[in-house]
C-alpha cells in the first residue's frame, strides 16, 4: 500500500487512487534499472505533497510579486543555502521546473538565437537540450557536436578542441545521459578557456555521485552547473542552476522572468529535504555503493558475454551493446520489463540501427542501491538479464514470467520508501 495512505483520494477518486496504488506496487516488485530514476525518501514524498502547492511566489526571496511569503522565503533560502554548501558553489537557483527548462535558461542567459553552441551528439550519449536538432536548442541556435571514439567509446578531446577552435562556440556543454565514464571537467575547461567559451557542466545524471564524493566535481572548472534533482541526487522532479558570482544575475533573470512564472514551492521544499539528506555520511556511502554495484554488475555481465560500451563503467550506468547477441535494444528492453527488470532501449555510439529501434540497452544502479542491494546481488541480477535476453531471442514468455517471480521474491526483503 502507498504510504502516506491515499484515504481522501480513494474516497474522492477511486479510479485514480487505484492507478497510483498500482504504480506503487509495480515500483515495489520491479528491479528498476532506468539509470535516470530513483526512489525518493518518505520525507521528500511528504514535503512534495503539502499545501505549499497552493502558493504563488514569482520572484526571489525578499523580492516577490505576491504577498504572504513569510514561510515560502525561508524555505527557498534553505534550499539555496543547502545547495551552495553541498556543492561548494557561490550561487544556486532552485526554481527551474526540470532539467530541460534549466538548460534553456542557460542559453537565454549566455547566447542569442543563431549563436554557435557545442555539445555531445545525442546518439553518442549527449542530451537533447545540448543542441540536438529536434530540440528548441538545436532549432534556435547553431549547434556543433562532438562524439566519442569508435575504438574505445571515450570522448576524443583532440576532436573536441579541433571543433571548438574551428567553430568558436559561445557555450560548451559537458555531460550527458548515457556516458558510462568519468567526465574530465578540467580538460573541458582548458578547451573552453582557450576558445573563450563558457563551460557548462550538465551533471543531471551524476549530481548524487558528485555530492557523495563518488565522481569529481566540476566546481572550479565549469562556470555554470546545471542539474536535475530527481536522478542520483534522489530528490523530487526538478532542477537547479549553480554558478560563480559572475553568472548569477544572468541565470536568475533567465529563469524568472525569462522563462518561468511562479516557482513550484512544494518541489522547492522537497529539494531542500533531499539536499540535507545528500549532505550526510550515509548518502556518501550510498553514492559509493551505486558505483560499486555498477562495477560488479558490469563485471558479471562481461563474464556472461555481453559487450559494454567503453568496456565497463566508472559511474552508475552501463550501456549494453546487443549487436553480437543478435537482438535489438527494443525487444530486449521489452522482454526485460516482462521479466521484472525495467530498463530503456538506447542508441550506442555509431549505432547501425535506427534511433527508435537501436542496438543498446541502458542500465543503472541508483534505484536498486536505494532499495539496499549490494555487490553480493549483482551476479544474480546479471544472470536474470542474461536469461531474459536469451528468452527474448527464443520468444519464450514463460521464462520471462518465471524471472519476474524470482525478482519479486528477492525484492520482498528490500523495503521501498512510499510503500508498505
Ligand atoms: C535528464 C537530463 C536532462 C533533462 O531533465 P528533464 O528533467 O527530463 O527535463 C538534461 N540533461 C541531462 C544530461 C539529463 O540527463
Amino acid at each position: 500500500m502507498h504510504v502516506p495512505a491515499l484515504n481522501a483520494l480513494t474516497q474522492a477518486d477511486p479510479e485514480l487512487a487505484a492507478l497510483i496504488e498500482g504504480e506503487a506496487g509495480r515500483q515495489h516488485d520491479t528491479l528498476r534499472m532506468i539509470a535516470s530514476e530513483n526512489y525518493v525518501s518518505q520525507a521528500v514524498l511528504e514535503a512534495t505533497g503539502t499545501v505549499l502547492t497552493n502558493k504563488y511566489s514569482e520572484g526571489y526571496a525578499g523580492k516577490r510579486y505576491y504577498e504572504g511569503q513569510r514561510f515560502i522565503d525561508p524555505i527557498e533560502e534553505l534550499a539555496v543555502a543547502r545547495a551552495r554548501a553541498l556543492f561548494g558553489v557561490d550561487h544556486a537557483n532552485v526554481q527551474p521546473y526540470s532539467g530541460s527548462p534549466a538548460n534553456l535558461a542557460v542559453y537565454m542567459a549566455l547566447a542569442k538565437p543563431g549563436d554557435t553552441v557545442m555539445g555531445m551528439a545525442l546518439p553518442m550519449g549527449g542530451h537533447l537540450t545540448h543542441g540536438w536538432s529536434v530540440s528548441a536548442t538545436g532549432a534556435w541556435f547553431r549547434p556543433v557536436r562532438y562524439t566519442v571514439r569508435q575504438s574505445d567509446g571515450r570522448i576524443d578531446f583532440d576532436e573536441v578542441r579541433d571543433i571548438a577552435l574551428r567553430e568558436r562556440p559561445k557555450i560548451i556543454f559537458s555531460g550527458g545521459t548515457a556516458i558510462p565514464r568519468t567526465i574530465d571537467f578540467p580538460r573541458f575547461a582548458e578547451i573552453a578557456r582557450e576558445v573563450g567559451a563558457v563551460l557548462v557542466a550538465d551533471i543531471a545524471h551524476i549530481a548524487g555521485l558528485i555530492a557523495g564524493g563518488a565522481h569529481p566535481s566540476p566546481v572550479g572548472h565549469a562556470e555554470i552547473i546545471s542539474t536535475t534533482t530527481h536522478k542520483t541526487l534522489r530528490g523530487p522532479r526538478g532542477a537547479m542552476l549553480m554558478s560563480d558570482e559572475q553568472h548569477a544575475k544572468a541565470l536568475d533573470k533567465a529563469v524568472f522572468p525569462g522563462l518561468q512564472g511562479g516557482p513550484h514551492n512544494h518541489t522547492t521544499a522537497g529539494i531542500a529535504v533531499a539536499l540535507a539528506e545528500a549532505s550526510t555520511p550515509s548518502f556518501s556511502a550510498y553514492a559509493h555503493q551505486i558505483v560499486a554495484n555498477a562495477k560488479a554488475l558490469a563485471a558479471a555481465l562481461t563474464d556472461r558475454g555481453f559487450d559494454l560500451v567503453s568496456g565497463g563503467t566508472d559511474n552508475h550506468l552501463i550501456l549494453l551493446d546487443l549487436t553480437t547477441k543478435n537482438i535489438g535494444g527494443k525487444p530486449a528492453a521489452r522482454a526485460l520489463d516482462r521479466a521484472g527488470i525495467e530498463t530503456n532501449y538506447n542508441t550506442v555510439p555509431y549505432d547501425t540501427r535506427k534511433p527508435f529501434d537501436p542496438s543498446g540497452v541502458r542500465l543503472g544502479t541508483p534505484a536498486l542501491t536505494t532499495r539496499g542491494l549490494t555487490e553480493a546481488e549483482m551476479p544474480q541480477v546479471a544472470e536474470w538479464i542474461s536469461r531474459a535476453v536469451d528468452a527474448a531471442i527464443k520468444d519464450d514468455e514463460q521464462s520471462l514470467d518465471t524471472i519476474a517471480g524470482e525478482v519479486r521474491d528477492l525484492l520482498k526483503s528490500y523495503p521501498m520508501p512510499g510503500w508498505k
